[in-house]
């Protein structure tokens, strides 16, 4: 069974869990359309629309 043959540093361990915060670290874009922040590939929660047209209806 292959395992592991020395055990890692807590150096090296807490360099590896560094780089996890960064991906759980939601991304934001601006929306095109109201110039809030959304998240990058979905409708904007705010307007309703994505890439110039409208999804959703938005209470005003
Ligand atoms: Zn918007």
């Amino acid at each position: 069974m292959a395992n592991p043959r020395h055990r890692h540093t807590p150096s090296r361990r807490d360099k590896r869990r560094a780089n996890w915060f960064k991906v759980a670290t939601p991304t934001f874009v601006e929306c095109p359309e109201c110039k809030e922040p959304k998240l990058p590939h979905r409708v904007c929660p705010n307007c309703g629309t994505y890439k110039g047209r409208k999804f959703l209806e938005v209470e005003e």
